[in-house]
């Protein structure tokens, strides 16, 4: 808790990830000492054949960790098992059987590829003029939506990382009409946004998604975000949460969610919302 605030780091990765640096037990001492009340862990776990890294993550190995974790520091946090999928509309029948028979208490959706081609790849830009470039990255993210097998949309126009160095400013109302499609989808699905703040040191110094996206969220009808550093290592745990903080309440946006077993609660981002809550 910092001033009031209820702090959460729902998208972190350790050495269960491919490129995670640090066990989870180093990530939740890190976690302790920023303040963090709650951290959810997101784990990469993909489906494409052609990744060299497919086969990386051990779902066994991850809970033992996990199990420990909430031992040893059970009493000052909140400890999340999740996972990061990466989504492709191709490999849905493997997702969904994975999912079926891997229990987590939240899932992940997260668009890094868009037509077998990585958006972080300078191909991906060089392949299309910019509005197709951004159009068919939302689509891809629809489709994740749609197929209804997750619970958080993760790091939202992460494709303006590479999309601005090559086309210029990122502006969020010229892509108004897929993101409205987009967030119509995920408020009958229950699905919630993330506010990632990875971005804030990429070289695009903004969020993903960015204040105005997170405000057509909200006027959409989103009631609710998560927030995550992205963490890789354990100084990036609960990196600029306040500035997440600051983002979803100038949108309007009062609750995070927080998952257990897949169930998503509503907490109020300050505790002082809470208490204006019960005395009406
Ligand atoms: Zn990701």
């Amino acid at each position: 808790m910092i001033d009031g605030y209820y702090i959460v780091d729902c998208q972190v990765h350790s050495i269960r990830s491919h490129d995670g640096k640090a066990t989870i037990d180093e990530m939740c001492r890190s976690a302790v000492a920023h303040g963090v009340d709650e951290i959810g862990f997101t784990e990469h776990k993909d489906f494409d054949p052609d990744d060299p890294v497919v086969n990386y993550f051990d779902y066994e190995k991850y809970m033992h960790d996990i199990v420990l974790a909430r031992m040893h520091w059970g009493s000052h946090l909140k400890i999340k098992a999740g996972v990061e999928i990466d989504y492709q509309v191709w490999f849905e029948d493997k997702i969904s059987n994975y999912l079926e028979k891997h229990p987590f208490d939240f899932v992940m959706g997260s668009v890094h590829y868009v037509n077998r081609v990585k958006i972080m790849a300078p191909e991906y830009n060089r392949s299309r003029i910019a509005r197709l470039a951004y159009h068919d990255y939302f689509v891809a993210v629809r489709d994740s939506v749609v197929s209804g097998m997750f619970d958080v949309v993760g790091h939202l126009e992460y494709a303006n990382r590479l999309g601005i160095a090559a086309w210029g400013p990122y502006h969020s109302a010229e892509h108004k009409r897929e993101l409205c499609t987009l967030f119509d989808h995920m408020i009958e699905e229950g699905i919630v946004l993330e506010i990632n703040t990875a971005g804030l040191f990429h070289n695009t110094g903004n969020s993903y998604p960015c204040l105005d996206t997170v405000e057509l969220y909200a006027s959409r009808g989103g009631d609710s975000v998560i927030m995550g550093s992205d963490a890789h290592v354990p100084e990036q745990v609960g990196f600029r949460a306040l500035d997440a903080i600051d983002i979803a309440q100038r949108a309007g946006i009062n609750n995070l969610a927080t998952f257990t077993k897949r169930q998503k609660t509503l907490v109020p981002i300050h505790r002082s919302a809470a208490l204006l809550r019960k005395s009406h």
